[in-house]
């Protein structure tokens, strides 16, 4: 049976944005609710190695990261209030807005939507087929099943090289595919590769892109084609990550709040009200309002300045 639960305030999503937004309200003693999603911690929990936190100078995974901001968020928020449900459907036409949960139903005068983003595919053929068996989004979570066989990576920005290094130390070869001559990724962490190239276990495949996977069961190949459609190649590998960057999580929210290519649209060119989104009342933080720096730690600067705002709300509509 569902319960039903009314805040003045509720936030969506626990990943840095969430955690911090959570500490700034529960201190300010709106005892809000903090519905956690599917994935406690949001997607930073799959990252290997955060080494750009400030405070955190020795490397720290992402997963250990969150457990820490969750420990801290459990320090003012009452341990009832941190909840545990997905949220399928949502009604924000009307005050009390109200959220639909697959465990229970919510209604609140303020929101704060940190839902962050979940990660793209390629949309080749094959891909959905083998999702599951032998590609993969998370080397730190499957990395472990291909000791020693053949993988490739897919993609040119930091989660891309940073699952090959992680993945070079499990993996008999790392084949990295790349759709442009240049990474994206940060100098850092292209150094640091090239320099494992050296050990003659990386291979870059730049100026190709995936045309399809092949393969019975599990996939055994994966096959290329140039980015000027000239030259065509195929690779024999036991296992794919896809590192391609991610998709705002705005799916159930897009009929009802305003969104500009899929992350919800705030009111940053203004003086006060940054998190503000096109519905009074409801904020939004982190990765699924920010196509731009998407770090973790602009998603918790963000996380902030959406608490702020709501606490600011409430006192001027004494709601
Ligand atoms: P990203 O920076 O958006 O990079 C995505 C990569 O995938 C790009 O190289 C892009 O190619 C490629 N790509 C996109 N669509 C493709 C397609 N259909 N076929 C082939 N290639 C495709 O994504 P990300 O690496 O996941 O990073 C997301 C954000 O998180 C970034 O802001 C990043 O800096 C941050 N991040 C930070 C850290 C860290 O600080 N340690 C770690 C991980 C991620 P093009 O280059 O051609 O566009």
């Amino acid at each position: 049976m569902k319960k039903f639960f009314y805040r003045k305030s509720i936030i969506l999503g626990s990943g840095p944005a969430g955690c911090t937004s959570a500490i700034y309200l529960a201190r300010a003693n709106l005892n809000p609710i903090l519905i956690t999603g599917n994935y406690k911690g949001g997607q930073l929990t799959s990252s290997y190695s955060i080494e750009n936190w400030p405070g955190e100078s020795f490397k720290i995974s992402g997963k250990e990261l969150m457990q820490k901001m969750l420990k801290h968020v459990k320090m003012f928020l009452k341990s009832e209030n941190m909840i545990d449900d997905h949220i399928n459907k949502v009604d924000f036409l009307n005050k009390p807005f109200k959220l639909f949960g697959l465990n229970n139903n919510y209604a609140c005068d303020s929101l704060i939507i940190s839902t962050g983003s979940s990660n793209r595919y390629l949309e080749v053929p094959n891909e959905k087929k083998f999702i599951g068996n032998g590609i993969s989004t998370c080397a730190t979570c499957d990395g472990f099943i291909y000791r020693n066989k053949i993988v490739a990576v897919i993609g040119g920005g930091n989660s891309a090289i940073e699952e090959s290094l992680f993945l070079s130390k499990i993996a008999k070869e790392v084949h990295i595919i790349h759709r442009r001559k240049e990474f994206r990724a940060e100098k850092v962490l292209i150094k640091r590769l090239e320099r494992e190239k050296e050990n003659k276990k990386i291979f870059f495949h730049k100026n190709f892109i995936v045309r399809s996977f092949s393969g019975k069961s599990v996939i055994h190949s994966i096959n290329l084609i140039s980015s000027d459609g000239k030259t065509e190649k195929k690779i024999s590998i036991d296992g794919v990550f896809i590192a391609i960057g991610k998709i705002p999580n705005t799916k159930i929210f897009s009929k009802q709040i305003s969104l500009k290519h899929g992350y919800i649209i705030t009111n940053k060119e203004n003086d006060l009200n940054k998190t503000q989104t096109s519905i009074d009342g409801i904020f939004a933080a982190g990765d699924v309002a920010d196509s731009e720096y998407r770090q973790a730690i602009t998603a918790a600067g963000f996380g902030c300045m959406a608490a702020i705002d709501l606490i600011r709300y409430l006192e001027n509509t004494n709601t």
